[in-house]
Parts: C-alpha cells; sequence; structure tokens
C-alpha cells in the first residue's frame, strides 16, 4: 500500500482566491518551482487557470517548468527566470515566455537569440537590492538599462518589469531593499522605458508589508497553504496537502506504517505527533521504508494514518513539522519523492 500525499483542489483554488484578495490591486504571480512545490505543475497550473477569478501570471523559474505551464495555460503570462542556455532562450521565446535578465552577459544572449530567431523577447531586468543572488548591480545598473533599451529599439526585446527578491530577515533591510528598487525602477523610467510589471515580493512580504508591493506579487507557499516558518496561521488560507499512510503491521505498542526515509519522511521527525483513527500519536522510529507510530486501541492493519495536512484530529500541518527539524514547510512536501502518490481530491 504506497503512501500518498492527498491534494486539494478546492482548498487551493480557496487559498489563490484570499491570496488575490489580500494582495489587490496588485496581481498574483503564481510560484511552480520545484514541480509546483511538489503538488505537481500540469495539476496546478490547470487549478488556478479553471479558479473562478483565474490565475494569469505564472512563474516558472526555469524554461523546461515555464513550457509545462504554457501547455496548460496557453493565454496566461509566463515568467522564467533561471539563467538558461541558448537552446532554452529559443524554446522560451517560441513559446512566449517572459524571461527574467540579471547579468548584463545575459542580456546579450538573450538579444543574440531574439535576433536570430526573430522574435522580440519580453525582458523583466533583476536589479539586485542586497541579496547579492543574481541580479544587476546599482553601480551597473544605468550602464545595463542603456544596452538594454538599444535593444528595444531595435526591436530584439521589450523591457516589461523590473524585479528583484527580498531577503525577508528583517523589515529594516526589505525597507532597504525596497528604496533600491524603487530608485531603479526611476532609473529605467528617466531612460524611456515604462516596464508594467514592477516585482518585489513573495509571500510573506506581500501578505504583511503592503507598502512593498509593487503591480505583481510572487507567491508560492501561501497558495499552497504553507505558512512561513515561526510564523502565522494565514487567515483564509489552509493547507491543500495531506501526507497519508497505511497501517502495515500492528504490534503489542506500536503499529507500522508503510512510510519512511526513502519516501522522503526526514528521519528526525521522531518524537512528532500523527493523526490516527485513535487520536494523535507519537512517531517512534523512522526506518527506510517504514515508520513505528504509538499504538492506540483498536487498530488495524490497513488504518490511515496522517502525518500532515488538513485532519480530523488537529493533525500538524507541514510547517510545524519543519519546525522541529528546522527547516521550512516547503522542504517537507517537495522532499516526498515520487514513491508517494499525488491523488487530486475535491
Ligand atoms: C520561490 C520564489 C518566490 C515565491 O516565494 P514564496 O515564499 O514561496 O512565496 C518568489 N520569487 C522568487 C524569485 C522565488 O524563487
Amino acid at each position: 500500500m504506497t503512501p500518498s500525499l492527498e491534494i486539494s483542489r478546492t482548498r487551493f483554488q480557496q487559498n489563490l482566491a484570499a491570496v488575490q484578495e489580500r494582495i489587490g490591486p496588485a496581481q498574483l504571480m503564481l510560484a511552480m518551482k520545484d514541480d509546483a512545490y511538489g503538488h505537481g505543475v500540469e495539476w496546478a497550473a490547470s487549478a488556478a487557470t479553471d479558479a473562478t477569478r483565474p490565475v494569469e501570471l505564472f512563474g516558472g523559474y526555469d524554461v523546461h517548468t515555464s513550457l509545462r505551464i504554457r501547455a496548460q495555460a496557453e493565454h496566461a503570462t509566463v515568467f522564467a527566470w533561471a539563467d538558461s542556455s541558448d537552446d532554452e532562450i529559443e524554446r522560451a521565446l517560441r513559446a512566449r515566455i517572459q524571461v527574467g535578465v540579471g547579468a548584463a552577459e545575459y542580456l546579450r544572449r538573450v538579444t543574440d537569440v531574439a535576433g536570430r530567431v526573430g522574435l522580440t523577447a519580453r525582458v523583466h531586468l533583476k536589479i539586485d537590492t542586497g541579496l547579492h543572488r543574481n541580479g544587476i548591480r546599482p553601480e551597473d545598473w544605468p550602464r545595463v538599462i542603456a544596452d538594454a533599451m538599444a535593444a528595444q529599439r531595435a526591436g530584439l526585446i521589450e523591457v516589461v518589469g523590473v524585479w528583484s527578491h527580498l531577503a525577508e530577515a528583517s523589515d529594516a533591510e526589505d525597507d532597504e531593499s525596497a528604496r533600491a528598487f524603487r530608485d531603479a525602477v526611476e532609473v529605467v523610467r528617466a531612460m524611456g522605458a515604462a516596464p508594467q510589471s514592477l516585482h518585489l515580493t513573495a509571500s510573506a512580504a506581500s501578505w504583511w508589508r503592503p507598502e512593498l508591493r509593487g503591480t505583481v506579487c510572487r507567491i508560492g507557499a501561501f497558495c499552497y497553504g504553507i505558512r512561513s516558518a515561526d510564523g502565522p496561521e494565514i487567515p483564509g488560507v489552509t493547507p491543500i496537502a495531506a501526507l497519508r499512510a497505511r497501517v502495515i503491521e500492528e504490534r503489542a505498542s506500536e503499529v507500522v506504517i508503510g512510510l519512511g526515509a526513502f519516501h522522503g519522511l526526514p528521519s528526525n521527525l521522531v518524537g512528532a505527533s500523527v493523526g490516527t483513527p485513535g487520536g494523535l500519536r507519537e512517531i517512534v522510529r523512522i526506518d527506510a521504508t517504514s515508520t513505528l507510530v504509538r499504538n492506540w486501541s483498536g487498530a488495524r492493519v490497513g488504518d490511515t494514518v496522517t502525518v500532515f495536512g488538513p485532519g480530523e484530529q488537529g493533525e500538524s500541518d507541514a510547517t510545524t513539522l519543519a519546525e522541529r527539524i528546522d527547516t521550512v514547510g516547503e522542504e517537507i512536501i517537495t522532499r516526498l519523492t515520487s514513491a508517494v502518490r499525488r491523488v487530486i481530491v475535491d
């Protein structure tokens, strides 16, 4: 009996609506990296496209993921920001995927590919606002923008966006980054571009720091119902995925469930509570393909145990488990291997 990650379409769409409501009039760009945070790109893109208020912007991270999104969302705006090979850039342009550019050299390559295939690349230029993780440094910004404007006049690119990424380490640092971001946008405008898409914030800052939102918010975690580690519950946002396994053996003081480290369950989660038909029970040991959980009266082979997710007994959410082992909720879900079946439910 294979374990499963049961994913709720309704809850996902409710989260999208809650996020859209919160950030309006800014637009939601749904982040999809790591196979839509372990939930599956195809499913997530189609559910987002079919939502009451359809998601129109997707962040694919790399070109491969962005092409998978494009296959589900023909008319959406899809944004790929990973540095990509010339081949990938070409495929991106042919599929109308917009590209993030965070270096002068990469701008040159995008421009070259656009010229070679005879298409206009829609680019979002990335300013380094302090994270030093890719991005054009403020001292290089005017020179790179000048190059970009020349390429735009030649019809090779269109500067449709300016963006950056926040460290989210402290409000003061984020304020500083936001100032650097606004300065960069001013430079771009002064040089004659009119980028429509200005984006800086991810889940936490988009939700809690409205003054930092641009015209677009790139959000993953909260849409998938994953709250920040050590952060509060988000009103209107609930976990969308439940990790379930079956009892495969019943012993005097423990039951054995068919889920282990091999499936991506971190073995240091010993001591965490899981939901069982008899209430919450502690994890006693995690082996390669099985886990020992404290027994409950009437436990039987075939019973379902919920490791995390929306459940009846107050099960943990992925972030609660993550906090035990100093990581983030995303990590708990994306670590689950393909040996965990993804099952979509209403
Ligand atoms: C992952 C990612 C996001 C989304 O972050 P969340 O905290 O999951 O909302 C936004 N922007 C970039 C560049 C990212 O890599």
